[in-house]
């Protein structure tokens, strides 16, 4: 089992799904995240053939949502094609508020209703859903779940079939922290742990995440609290960066899985 997994997003510019999954299998990565706007630039197919010929599993698919107007009729083919790639589970972007909408208390209520269909959904289908908590500064356009908290009380409330997975990047400032991870440890629905850094001071809120090790959060001890939560999982790295990305993807992976090994004392192979 390897300890490392490359969200395909963190390469994206300049590894197209076929290549990001060459590059992993060289490093002899056995799991990845994917995206399903670059399964469709290759075509299913042969992102279906490519990860069947490398023996890849898929951790994360991105994703479900945002939930605009309209969009639950249209998850369900999404969520089809997800189950197609045997995920270990598919994450669920809920959007801020909708147009014209206003009162975050409103939206939640909305996005709650539309996680609780979604979930039908998706145990018809067969895939599990993930919740992933935003940093509150993207509650307005990007995601109105803005804590571990709220994730957690939403997944108590649905019950089997989604749970929460753990990004360093919109968690790192809430003082619930460990508590929150402990108590989603215990519920058995602590999904993924996704990796990067905040850097000071930060240009852009989507493009200008750090490499672990670049920025200021203490990665090592929420790496302590997902372990003593009882997560055995792999540590995602999701970099979204306009610097990162403008590198080659190989030295970009490289780096990652350096920093990764010092850090979490993680293992690629
Ligand atoms: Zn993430």
């Amino acid at each position: 089992m390897s300890d490392i997994v490359f969200n395909h997003a963190t390469v994206r510019e300049r590894a197209d799904m076929l290549s990001f999954l060459r590059l992993s299998a060289e490093r002899g990565l056995e799991t990845v995240s994917i995206w399903g706007d670059e399964i469709a630039k290759v075509g299913e197919a042969n992102a279906l053939a490519a990860l069947r010929d490398h023996g890849m599993k898929v951790a994360g698919y991105n994703r479900i949502g945002p939930f605009g107007p309209g969009y639950l009729d249209r998850a369900e083919e999404e969520l089809e094609r997800a189950a197609r790639f045997a995920p270990d589970h598919v994450f669920l972007f809920t959007g801020g508020l909708a147009e014209g909408e206003r009162g975050l208390t409103a939206a939640r209520r909305r996005v709650e209703d539309q996680v609780s269909r979604l979930l039908e959904m998706a145990r018809r289908i067969g895939v599990k859903l993930a919740i992933e908590p935003l940093h509150p500064m993207l509650a307005g356009d990007r995601s109105v779940i803005t804590s571990l908290t709220a994730a957690n009380d939403l997944c108590d409330i649905l019950g089997h079939g989604i749970g929460v997975v753990v990004d360093v990047y919109h968690l790192w400032w809430d003082e619930r922290l460990g508590a929150e991870i402990l108590r989603a440890g215990r519920a058995g629905r602590l999904l993924g742990f996704h990796v990067n850094d905040w850097l000071l001071p930060t240009r852009h809120l989507l493009t200008d995440r750090g490499m672990m090790g670049d920025g200021i959060i203490e990665l090592a001890s929420i790496d302590d609290m997902m372990r003593r939560a009882g997560f055995r999982g792999a540590v995602e790295v999701e970099i979204f960066s306009t610097d990162w990305w403008a590198r080659d993807p190989a030295e970009v992976m490289d780096v990652a899985i350096a920093r990764c090994r010092h850090i979490f004392g993680a293992k690629n192979s």
